[in-house]
């Protein structure tokens, strides 16, 4: 055995397996020409947050579009930093936004396919077996350096303005032999595993980023750790092992890894990899004192994506949103197909913002209130319950008091065929439709300037002997026009528009009258069909607590 054989069996003495095992165990996978392999893969040290949810539908949707696979892989490798639920938070959020998953963790404590485990921390031995290769072949060695020690060499470094970093001549254990290693060990003292990189810095690499085109950086000297002193992987090796025993095509990450992409591309290289193909996705944005800044988990609610689902904006409207910053030409798309799902739409890498994009609450909400406009009342129902059992439950039995009931007051302008676009979450909803149900009513009498109280009752009397609930739309307006001449009111809006001076007021103030006193307000959907679902003992009720109380 050479000194680096040695050095490997030293360091990894219970590693009897070699690469070709896991090649052979996780062969190619048979999938159609031009189909991307893409995942997400997710440290289960928070919720699920909206930059995960954001990249996890730009991978789902590159691996739907071109018939592929999306995956999830948990990276669980800072133990210390995991939060209890945290994988089945993330799972079982992507899920609710719709985002499939068809490999990997399927759910907080399941997997699924043929490449796993899909969870760092049970493939230890994969990373050691590829470690101890590098080692055998001179290309990785021990570090026996301290947290001090590695702090002194930054100081000289800073000192004598060098860059700092565990490169060249600074990289101490570098040429560590065999018994060197062996007394060090022998002494109790710990180690990592560091790749011996064989690359300069004052060479240029290049890559074509997916989404951000060329980009060009110095070569990597560092020699970076691939096993920490527990023999857990970094992320970078974790990373460039996973991607390849996985055959991920694409990686599509957050672009602070941007930084990291020449030591991924060289620890390919170096361990016989073909490397994947990056695409960076920048961060969603916000704006802040007319500046944008990065999203963030500490100062903006919404970037946690619990916010989305407590304000009740249906999770198709989220995505819907997301789509239209993920491409930018979605949009386009979605007015040629407004009744398309989403994930029929051909997403291409390029289209995605270079920059990142900015979070609009008011275009969310004009998304949304698109999409809660296109459900029929059934769905809004079950959407519209579903939210407040959760998050308010004072409406919710409200609610469900009488389920047709409330599907009636959800169907007025709803199941036609231009909806109103007016709620954009379900958190609105109890505002919205207050005036139809008694338990919410709060009467709000305050009639317009241009009507006199006298003429508003003896319109509402008048109004009173003619009402059938039975009118539709046309009847229940020739009514009211009807009374128009008696009262001093112009039936005709022509006819008052063009001699104002003739008249009180027009039949719309008439209208407006009736719908203050059935609604408290002056604008509402259809008074008519609000009418017919109140029914007529409350309308009668509503007009008679007006007269009596204006
Ligand atoms: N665990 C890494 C992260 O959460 C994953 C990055 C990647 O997608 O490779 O940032």
């Amino acid at each position: 055995m050479n000194n680096y054989e040695l050095l490997a069996e030293l360091l990894l003495p219970d590693i009897d397996k070699t690469p070709d095992y896991y090649e052979n165990l996780y062969p190619e996978r048979a999938l159609a020409e031009g189909a991307r392999v893409t995942r997400i893969a997710p440290s289960p040290t928070g919720y699920l947050h909206l930059g995960t949810l954001f990249t996890s539908l730009v991978n789902r949707i590159t691996a739907t579009s071109t018939n592929g696979i999306f995956y999830t892989r948990i990276e669980d490798t800072d133990k210390k930093r995991e939060v209890e639920g945290g994988i089945e938070d993330i799972i079982e959020g992507l899920k609710r936004f719709g985002i499939s998953i068809d490999e990997g963790f399927i759910s907080g404590n399941e997997e699924s396919g043929n490449y796993g485990p899909y969870q760092q921390s049970k493939r230890a031995e994969i990373y050691q077996t590829y470690v101890k290769s590098l080692i055998k072949q001179g290309l990785a060695y021990p570090c026996f350096c301290t947290a001090e020690d590695l702090d002194a060499v930054r100081k000289e470094q800073e000192q004598n303005k060098i860059r700092t970093g565990y490169h060249g001549k600074w990289a101490k254990h570098r040429d560590i032999t065999y018994n060197e290693a062996k007394d060090l060990i022998e002494q109790g003292k710990t180690f990592v595993i560091r790749l011996k990189s064989p690359g300069n810095e004052e060479n240029r690499i290049t890559f074509e980023d997916g989404i951000k085109g060329k980009i060009e950086m110095p070569e990597n000297d560092e020699d970076f750790v691939l096993l920490k002193s527990d023999g857990i992987p970094t992320y970078h090796f974790a990373h460039a092992i996973d991607d390849h025993l996985m055959h991920t095509t694409h990686v599509c990450r957050g672009d602070e890894w941007i930084s990291s992409t020449p030591k991924h591309i060289q620890l390919f290289k170096l361990l016989g990899f073909k490397p994947p193909k990056y695409a960076h996705v920048s961060p969603i944005m916000k704006l802040e004192n007319g500046a944008k800044r990065k999203i963030s988990k500490r100062k903006d609610p919404e970037a946690a994506v619990h916010f989305f689902a407590e304000q009740g904006y249906d999770s198709e409207s989220v995505i819907e949103y997301l789509m239209t910053i993920a491409a930018s030409d979605f949009e386009d798309w979605r007015r040629a197909n407004p009744t398309a799902d989403y994930r029929t739409f051909k997403f291409n890498l390029k289209k995605m913002s270079v920059s990142g994009a900015l979070f609009d609450e008011n275009k969310l909400n004009d998304v949304s209130k698109i999409k809660v406009a296109s459900m029929n009342s059934d769905t809004v129902y079950n959407k519209l319950t579903e939210w407040a059992k959760e998050f308010d439950t004072e409406f919710f039995d409200i609610l469900v008091s009488s389920p047709d009931y409330t599907k009636s007051v959800l169907a007025i302008d709803r199941d036609t065929p231009k909806p109103r676009k007016d709620i954009a979450k379900w958190s609105e909803a109890k505002q919205y439709f207050e005036y139809m149900f008694d338990m919410l009513y709060k009467p709000c009498i305050q009639l317009p300037e241009n009507i006199n109280r006298d003429d508003a009752i003896a319109f509402l009397n008048e109004y009173k002997k003619v009402y059938s609930s039975d009118d539709d739309r046309s009847a229940w307006f020739d009514k009211i026009k009807s009374l128009c001449p008696a009262l001093g009111f112009a039936a005709d809006t022509k006819e008052y528009k063009a001699n104002p001076e003739n008249f009180k007021g027009s039949a719309g103030d008439l209208s407006t009258i009736l719908r203050i006193a059935v609604t408290g307000r002056r604008n509402t959907p259809d008074l008519c069909s609000i009418m017919q679902v109140l029914g007529k003992t409350r309308v009668m009720n509503r007009i008679d607590d007006m007269i009596n109380s204006l």
